[in-house]
């Protein structure tokens, strides 16, 4: 089994250390590939996302890293693109125009403000609680109708390679304090998500970070759905969506675990540059 990771966030964005330092803790930890997918540059403010005037030095830099190490392991140059329709997609010129190797594309906000301003979903929970009710009126149903909306159509207009953490919104649900995963509705979202993702030539990310930072009990996403993707023939992917060296194979251990006993037989690996099945093996470990 090769091990590899293509969802890491560097200085660039919003990780911790420069994009040399997890290249050698990749070697380290026997990885055979390795990608950058730092979150890509959009057109407002935000906390999290690369400004637009570094975007060039990280094409170079990563692309400079490839070379450096092409003799140790593969280096990919990727970018985490946000979904906002009309605003952001993978489809902009300066994401077309900057020769990556891999999209993974996110649906991290959600309409908008009165102001204007893009909501985010993913961050302080007075934040969330504010957004159901001043942009959705309180409708929780209506926000996740919502949200897996816009994920079908970024796989249905601008389908990036990977599609990345598909229910990272539980992030704001745990102990199940605003829905259940078990209410029809939900289950029809997920499902017809994971039918236009069927359809399409995208990845499905099994994404660790939940689980790995305590902040959900199961990966994103959610062993039931993965479930449902595995009877869709749906190909699937490991990422620990790292903003730390050190985290690189982040609970790939269990996710593994989990992959083999749902029966995947293979998982998804760029090798050479092209996106291919890769048989998983019994043994494998990490060091995390
Ligand atoms: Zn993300
Ligand atoms: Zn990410």
């Amino acid at each position: 089994m090769q091990l590899a990771n293509y969802h890491t966030h560097t200085i660039f964005s919003d990780g911790k250390s420069n994009p040399k330092d997890y290249i050698e803790s990749a070697i380290e930890k026997g990885l055979t590939a390795f990608g950058f997918s730092d979150h890509a540059p959009v057109l407002f403010d935000t906390s999290y996302c690369m400004p637009m005037e570094k975007l060039n030095n990280y094409l170079i830099e990563i692309d400079r890293l490839k070379f450096d190490f092409a003799d140790r392991i593969e280096i990919y140059k990727g970018l985490e693109v946000d979904y906002i329709p009309g605003e952001v997609s993978i489809l902009e010129d300066y994401i077309q125009s900057s020769m990556l190797d891999y999209t993974i594309g996110a649906v991290h906000f959600v309409d908008y403000w009165s102001d204007g301003k893009p909501w985010v979903i993913e961050g302080a929970e007075d934040v969330f609680q504010k957004g159901i009710n001043e942009i959705f009126e309180g409708d929780i149903e209506a926000v996740l109708t919502r949200y897996f909306g816009l994920i079908r159509e970024m796989v249905q207009t601008a389908c990036p390679t990977i599609v990345a953490h598909l229910d990272r919104i539980k992030k704001q649900n745990k102990g199940e304090k605003y829905y259940s995963e078990k209410s029809s509705w939900y289950k029809k979202a997920v499902e017809q998500t994971l039918e236009m993702i069927a359809e399409s030539k995208a990845i499905l990310e099994i994404n660790t970070k939940g689980v790995y930072k305590g902040v959900t009990d199961d990966f994103y996403p959610s062993t039931w759905v993965l479930k449902m993707a595995y009877e869709m023939n749906i190909p699937i992917h490991l990422a620990s969506d790292c903003h730390h060296p050190s985290l690189i194979t982040g609970g790939f251990d269990n996710a593994m675990k989990k992959i083999k006993k749902l029966g995947f037989k293979d998982i998804q690996l760029l090798k050479n540059g092209i996106w291919q099945p890769f048989e998983i093996e019994r043994k494998i470990h990490f060091s995390v």
